[in-house]
């Protein structure tokens, strides 16, 4: 498998790095298949599968950040029968009835006897000669066979996939996703892997008054974003006690505010410990009485730390057609209470004033009940959905 890098290509020096870090994410989706080996390169990097099934390997690369393309490639010994004899099978595979064709071929190791030019004449005769409804289209062929002349060898190749593009997840570096078990929060944790993000998943959870299944549906949502890094570590916050303090000790219509604050505050406690940059969340600008710019900056103004919202711009319906991309939107729908719901009432106020807030949190000692949270942290690996790896033990079966 012959893999184009796209964007990562244009780093410059960090180029470098971009490449190891996506090796080591391929190498992440195929370590269940030892004879898989991997070489990165400046320009491009070669899959060697030595046997392993194709399709798999195609599956896994598909949702890797940082790849612009990929084609299933031969490769032959710098022989032009060699190199005839594989293009003919490559082209007699994938062209259909009466369809067209050309040979681009590019010859980077000048030691080969033949030029790009003479390359495209001697193999296009020979497919032409050996199959017969095919004819030649330079302009818009069916069928395009690349051959890449190389030191290494000579690579063929008829198909061309389209990668996730993005950046390798974890080339940005690290940052903390407030995972809700709303249809936002994982739509934003997706966004920031496809920019190189690695995320930890933080999710509040209260119960009694939020139930198990809550819990298991925001792992579930964290295990489908794990199909793009590997996996994800989560850290379940217990956040009964302290939503039960600011139930008796702050204004009712500033509850959420509040709420907000305190969870910020955890997530941003937690990014120090982990040694992660930013805070990345799913509010979407005006969708809720928490999301308007006034509660913005009453509830962003408990820490500096960047805080990344990728969908704050976009409409629920662009939202959800992402969810249902990813498959987290059936997942999302499922109807349990959310910690945020629980204490909030009908009417929140949508200008909180930062005085105000700071004032009615000031006779309270929420450090000590921060600390408490965070001490009392469950933090978890979640994997790859068991769906996603139901259907590969599928295609390992084929
Ligand atoms: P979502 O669909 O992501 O739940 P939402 O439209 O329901 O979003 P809110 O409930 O106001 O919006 O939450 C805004 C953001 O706050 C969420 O996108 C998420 O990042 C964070 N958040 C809300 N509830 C939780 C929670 N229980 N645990 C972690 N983060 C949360
Ligand atoms: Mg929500």
């Amino acid at each position: 498998m012959l893999i184009r890098y796209g964007e990562l290509s244009t780093k410059g020096k960090n180029r470098k790095q971009f490449v190891t870090k996506l090796a080591q994410n391929v190498k992440r989706a195929m370590q269940d298949l030892p004879e898989v080996r991997i070489h990165g390169e400046r320009d491009r990097m070669y899959i060697i599968l030595n046997g392993a099934d194709y399709q798999l390997a195609e599956e896994r690369l598909k949702p890797i950040f940082g790849i612009q393309s990929f084609s299933p490639a031969v490769r032959v010994n710098l022989d032009l029968e060699e190199v005839k004899a594989a293009a003919l099978a490559l082209v007699q595979d994938a062209h259909e009835e009466n369809g067209t064709f050309k040979v681009a071929a590019r010859r980077s190791h000048r030691e080969f006897p033949l030029d790009s030019n003479e390359i495209n004449q001697e193999i296009g005769a020979h497919v032409l000669q050996n199959i017969e409804d095919l004819t030649v289209n330079v302009k818009n062929p069916d069928v395009k066979l690349t051959i890449d002349v190389r030191k290494e060898g000579v690579f063929l190749s008829c198909r061309t996939i389209l990668g996730a593009a993005g950046l390798p997840v974890g080339s940005s570096g690290r940052a903390m996703l407030m995972l809700s078990g709303g249809i936002d929060s994982p739509v934003a944790g997706y966004l920031a892997q496809k920019r190189g993000v690695e995320i930890e998943a933080v999710h509040f959870h209260s119960p009694p008054y939020t139930s198990e299944q809550a819990k298991q549906k925001a792992i579930d949502l964290a295990a489908k974003l794990a199909k793009y890094s590997g996996q994800v570590q989560m850290h379940i916050v217990p956040f009964t006690e302290i939503q039960e303090v600011i139930k008796q000790q702050i204004p009712e219509s500033v509850i959420m505010t509040v709420t907000r604050r305190m969870m910020l505050r955890i997530t941003d406690e937690l990014r120090r410990k982990r040694n992660g940059l930013a805070i990345v969340n799913g509010e979407s600008l005006g969708q809720v009485a928490s999301q308007t710019l006034e509660s913005m900056l009453a509830i962003n103004a408990v820490t500096a730390t960047p805080i990344i919202r990728p969908v704050v711009s976009m409409d629920k319906n662009e939202i959800i057609q992402i969810a249902q991309k990813i498959d987290t939107y059936n997942l999302s729908v499922q109807p349990f209470e959310d910690c945020c719901t629980i204490f909030t009432p009908p009417s929140p106020k949508t200008k909180p004033k930062l005085d105000k807030i700071e004032h009615y949190e000031s006779f309270t000692d929420f450090d000590a009940l921060i600390t408490k949270a965070l001490d009392n942290i469950e933090t978890i690996s979640v994997n790859i959905a068991e769906t996603e790896q139901v259907k590969d033990e599928f295609a390992d079966l084929f």
